[in-house]
């Protein structure tokens, strides 16, 4: 088993760090029954760090599998009213979020996907008050990861069991900069320092358009929106608490106009969407929109993801992060967007972040609209970088600014 204190060291930087729990603040962690230990450790330092009360939520992955095999897709769509209540009731509290995230590559294989996504449809329709809570930053909430058999055993082939979950827990740790040597919260302090300074270069140009260039048949411009923000690190909720969404995180990122991108990006990892893997793919838009694309597996999942809902064929988020990160250094793929996303540049389909633009949280979703930000239900990252890959910037008077060469940061 990992070490117990390198288990503590982690939930203690998802409870400060990440979800930065006030005191006599309600905490609601989202968890499935495979990271039972996590919850624990985390329930533990909440309380250590003050929280009034801590509510689990918690989600069986084979048992939801079974309700998509049985349930009728009429039930499937009809989202009790409890849940809606009790989410509203989390929000009316002032909780803040803590989910751990730990897929189960391949569950839903053999299922009927149209009526996953139908269900996924009806549940983000109901709740999506609450997405509009968490993107607008109204409270802290945090996203940390466990391990669990499956998902170990399949980013670690030639490992079984425990010791492929050992080998898993060892590597979101290095990911996370959780170690025996260190104090993770202090170097996390530091982290969020440099990505600080990323976004200050890049804010301080404004540049009206991004060109990605690189040998894999890369090749597009992205417009960014007037007056957008770059972000990344920690970020600060309309209250002014601050907290880190993502640990780990390397990210510095900010919105694309949503109807000024043009050209074709080819995805360097797989993309775990939906409980299926969509591999060696491509993406080509005009004006925004997807109008075509390609992949060698899961073509079908992929659909699922452009056909999503309007906005899910736009973009929503351009992040850029060197090839020497630390995540792509250890060369661990691991098969989930909160890493892999944190190896390498990528773009989301789907929602824009209202922070990623002066002023944006306290815009209508009509004001949002008008200065180019892509709405959608969907929010999903895939990854595009390379070492080869080149990021210029255009300002405003037409200079061209090197951002990018060869894969890393050189401004
Ligand atoms: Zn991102
Ligand atoms: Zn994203």
């Amino acid at each position: 088993m990992p070490n117990q204190d390198l288990i503590e060291k982690y939930a203690r930087l998802a409870v400060q760090t990440g979800a930065n729990v006030q005191k006599d603040q309600p905490v609601v962690i989202r968890a499935t029954t495979e990271t039972r230990e996590l919850v624990r450790a985390i329930t533990k330092e909440a309380y250590l760090a003050g929280a009034k009360r801590v509510h689990v939520q918690w989600n069986d992955d084979y048992v939801s599998r079974l309700g998509y095999e049985h349930m009728s897709e009429e039930t499937l769509q009809d989202i009790p009213e409890w849940v809606v209540n009790q989410t509203q009731h989390f929000i009316d509290i002032g909780a803040c979020f803590i989910s751990i995230t730990s897929p189960i590559p391949g569950l839903n294989a053999g299922l009927d996907s149209s009526k996953i996504q139908k269900a996924g449809i009806a549940s983000m329709k109901k709740l999506s008050f609450f997405q509009n809570h968490m993107m607008g930053n109204k409270a802290q909430w945090t996203i940390v990861a466990a391990p669990n058999t499956v998902w170990s055993e399949k980013v670690f082939p030639d490992k079984q069991g425990k010791d492929a979950v050992e080998a898993m827990w060892d590597a979101i740790f290095t990911a996370c900069r959780v170690r025996e040597d260190n104090d993770p919260i202090q170097e996390w302090d530091a982290h969020n320092e440099t990505l600080r300074k990323h976004n200050k270069i890049l804010n301080d140009f404004q540049f009206d358009q991004l060109h990605f260039k690189n040998s894999l048949g890369t090749d597009i411009t992205l417009d960014l929106v007037e007056n957008h923000v770059w972000a990344g690190g920690d970020e600060t909720t309309t209250t002014g608490t601050s907290f880190n969404p993502n640990i780990p995180t390397e990210e510095t990122f900010t919105m694309p106009h949503k109807t000024g991108t043009n050209g074709k990006v080819v995805a360097t990892k797989p993309l775990n969407y939906q409980g299926n893997l969509i591999e060696d793919f491509w993406l080509e838009f005009k004006d925004g929109k997807v109008v075509d694309y390609d992949a060698k597996k899961e073509k079908d999942t992929l659909k699922n993801l452009v056909e999503f809902d309007e906005g899910s064929s736009y973009l929503g988020e351009i992040a850029l992060i060197s090839y020497d990160s630390p995540i792509q250094n250890s060369g661990i793929l691991f098969l989930n967007t909160l890493f892999d996303e944190n190896a390498s540049c990528h773009m989301a389909l789907g929602r824009a972040y209202p922070m990623n633009v002066e002023d944006g949280t306290n815009m209508n979703p009509k004001e949002l609209e008008e200065i180019g930000y892509n709405q959608s239900m969907a929010h999903s990252d895939f990854m595009f970088g390379s070492e080869d890959l080149q990021v210029t910037g255009k300002t405003k008077d037409g200079k061209e600014v090197i951002i990018f060469k060869d894969g890393n940061f050189v401004i």
